[in-house]
Formats: structure tokens, C-alpha cells, sequence
């Protein structure tokens, strides 16, 4: 009977939809070859872009995350390249089984669970690739499932110090919108997103971000099959090549809207937001660790994502926790994802249209939770969240 009012989905995507979106997808189909879609969708361009820090070109494909991987892959890849893929979760292995599906050769680089790409060790594999047969490396700024993040930058840097040429590819999924990303900045050559996490939007949308050594890499190779090529999309000459047909008219109003509030917002703002809710959220989760079986998956603040945080329970007992807090709040949390066993972790989005009172919401939510269940915590949890949040 307490879950009765708006539900609050706490999942790592699809992240909760601002009611401004909703609204402004809320229309009958227009015109798709004249007028104000046309118009409208030109001016996504521009604020894909800026979302994205970038000044090379962006494409929109309908399809979710694993489009934008196969579509990524597919136009700098031919049959028999090779890759180089630094893992630290589910997401990582799951970008890396599109390359091997394309006929692609991987290396993996396996980190863990818990800790974040090392620099280091995927500059020491370049190193040790004397005859330049690696074209990508293929980096998840946050693992999802792990909530694990890498630094891009180090990983450029990795590529720079082994003077190697391989292009360096960023699956920013879950971390666009949420987590600082700075695509030119930090030397990233492709860059993946879709619409449903830090962007706020349904699913159904992806992009692609590529700058000109990327399109350099198009010439020569040879995976890509016509509706995956981003050329025609990227410098379209009629409207319908923005998406080889029709364009998904209700789904980009709805981009339009989300992308508008990030801008009224300030990309800035949208990140200290963020960054002080995942602060929050540590801090009840780090209250709560000094004592029984609940534990951050990630250790070290700095590899830890803004957006999504996992957390470790005994074996079976996060189900039990996610089934309570479901049925008695109205909060959904997220499922433990890529892990054994998973009924033992789950994970709490905070990525997106979120503010400080959904996030002490859900802190509360668990509290109650685990109370309930008998589950052995540390005290003072809400409390520090409430400390964070009120910037002490
Ligand atoms: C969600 C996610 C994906 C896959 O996206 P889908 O839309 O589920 O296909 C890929 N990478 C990361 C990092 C993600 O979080």
C-alpha cells in the first residue's frame, strides 16, 4: 500500500523520461519530407556535438546501445582486424563479442569486476603489437554493470606513449550526460551513446560520434553493410539519409527536448549534479558497509561512475531486497548484471533526470529495506547522504 504514488524506476537505464519529453513527443506524425522536422533535426546536430564535446561529426541511428556498437565497428573495421578491448564488466565483453561477430580478431585485456582500465597494461599490449595489427581499442568510459570507470585520457595517453596508430573508440552509454566526457579533448576517435541513460530520452536512439582520422578509417573498411555506413548520414543531401528512411519523427522531438534541458542546464551543471547525487550515494553506501554484508563494488572513488553504483549483498538477499523495496516504496532497483550470483548484487541508478530528492528517496527506500529484512548494516547511512547533499 506505501507504493502507491509515482514510481521511481532507479535502473541504469532506461533512466526516468522528464515529463517535458514526454510531452514533446506527444504528437501526431509530421510531415517527414518538409517543415519543421526537417529544421528540427538539422539542429540536433549542433547539440549532439556539444553534449558530446565534440567538433567532428555526429550520426543518429534508430537502435539502442548495441546498434551503436555495431555500428561503430562496422565502418573502420574489416574482416580479420584486430582489437584491443580492456574489460571491466558485461559491457566491455559485450562491445568485444560485436567485433568477434564481425569477423574481427580480440585481444581483451581483463581488469576485474572492480577496478578500472590500466593504462599501463594496454599501453604494454600496443608495445608489444610490433607489426601494427591492432585498428581499435575499444574502452567503456563506464562499465554499467560494474559501475566501474576508466579514464579515457589515460587511455589516449597509453596509445600516444606506444606511438601506436590504432584508432581509440569510447562507449559513453551510460556515461553521456553524466560523467564528465570531453571526446576532442581527451583524443577520442569514435565515440557510442544511446537515448535511454544519462540522455533521458526512450529507447530506440543511438549515435555516432567520429572525427576525421575515423572517416579515414571508413575508406578501407570493408564490414559495413549499407544501412550501417554513416557517410550518407553523417553529410546528408536529402533529409531521409539522416536515417536510410524514415525518421523516427516522435522519438526526435523527444531528443530535442531532452537535449534543450541539458542546455538549459548547462553540460557544467548536469556533470556537478552528478557527480554530488553519486557523493550522496556513496556515502550512505560506505555508512552502511562498516558493518554486515552490503559492500560498494568499487573501491576507489575514482573509478567509481556518477551514474550507477553496484553494490554486493549475501547470496540472495539483493533479490530479496529489490523485491521489497519494489512491492513496499515503488522504487525499482537495478539487477545484478554479468555476475555470480546474481541474486547477490544489485545496482542503483542515479543517472539523469534525477535530483536530490529521488536519490534520498531510494538511500531511504534501502534503509527501510534492509531493516526489514533483518540485514545486518552500519548506522548513520541517510544521515551522511543528507550531510552531502546539504554540502557539508
Ligand atoms: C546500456 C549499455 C549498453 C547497451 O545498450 P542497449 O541499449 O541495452 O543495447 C552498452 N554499453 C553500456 C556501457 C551500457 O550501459
Amino acid at each position: 500500500m506505501l507504493a502507491q504514488g509515482r514510481p521511481y524506476l532507479a535502473i541504469p537505464g532506461p533512466s526516468v523520461v522528464p515529463d517535458r519529453v514526454l510531452r514533446a513527443m506527444h504528437r501526431a506524425s509530421p510531415d517527414i519530407y518538409e517543415g519543421e522536422i526537417v529544421e528540427m533535426t538539422h539542429g540536433l546536430i549542433p547539440s549532439l556535438r556539444q553534449v558530446a564535446r565534440t567538433s567532428g561529426a555526429a550520426t543518429i541511428y534508430i537502435g539502442n546501445g548495441h546498434a551503436a556498437w555495431e555500428a561503430s565497428l562496422s565502418n573502420v573495421l574489416s574482416r580479420g582486424d584486430k582489437v584491443l578491448v580492456p574489460i571491466c564488466g558485461h559491457f566491455g565483453r559485450g562491445w568485444a563479442g560485436i567485433a568477434r561477430g564481425l569477423g574481427a580478431e580480440v585481444e581483451v585485456i581483463d581488469f576485474g569486476p572492480s577496478s578500472a582500465i590500466d593504462p599501463a597494461r594496454v599501453e604494454a599490449a600496443l608495445r608489444a603489437d610490433r607489426d601494427g595489427r591492432i585498428k581499435a581499442v575499444l574502452a567503456v568510459h563506464v562499465d554499467t554493470s560494474t559501475s566501474v570507470r576508466s579514464d579515457i585520457a589515460g587511455v589516449r595517453a597509453a596509445l600516444d606513449a606506444a606511438g601506436h596508430p590504432a584508432l581509440l573508440m569510447a562507449d559513453c552509454v551510460a556515461s553521456l550526460g553524466c560523467d564528465r566526457f570531453e571526446m576532442d579533448a581527451w583524443g577520442v576517435d569514435v565515440t557510442i551513446a544511446a537515448s535511454q541513460k544519462g540522455l533521458m530520452c526512450p529507447p530506440g536512439l543511438c549515435f555516432v560520434w567520429f572525427n576525421a582520422k575515423a572517416a579515414e578509417a571508413r575508406n578501407g573498411a570493408d564490414c559495413v553493410t549499407p544501412y550501417w555506413d554513416w557517410r550518407g548520414r553523417a553529410e546528408p543531401a536529402a533529409f531521409w539519409q539522416y536515417w536510410f528512411g524514415t525518421a523516427p519523427a516522435q522519438a526526435l522531438y523527444g531528443l530535442r527536448e531532452a537535449l534543450d534541458m541539458i542546455e538549459e542546464e548547462g553540460l557544467e551543471q548536469v556533470w556537478a549534479r552528478h557527480d554530488r547525487l553519486a557523493r550522496a550515494v556513496w556515502a550512505a553506501c560506505e555508512a552502511w558497509e562498516q558493518d554486515g554484508p552490503l559492500g560498494l563494488n568499487v573501491p576507489d572513488p575514482d573509478d567509481r561512475s556518477r551514474a550507477i553504483t553496484a553494490l554486493q549483498l549475501g547470496p540472495g538477499q539483493a533479490d530479496a531486497l529489490r523485491g521489497w523495496v519494489k512491492r513496499t516504496t515503488g522504487v525499482t532497483l537495478g539487477i545484478g548484471l554479468g555476475r555470480e550470483p546474481a541474486d547477490a548484487f544489485f545496482r542503483i541508478g542515479h543517472m539523469g533526470h534525477v535530483n536530490a530528492h529521488m536519490v534520498l528517496g531510494v538511500l531511504g527506500a534501502i534503509e527501510a529495506g534492509l531493516g526489514a529484512l533483518n540485514i545486518a548494516r552500519g548506522p548513520g547511512a541517510l544521515e551522511a547522504a543528507a550531510r552531502v547533499v546539504a554540502g557539508a
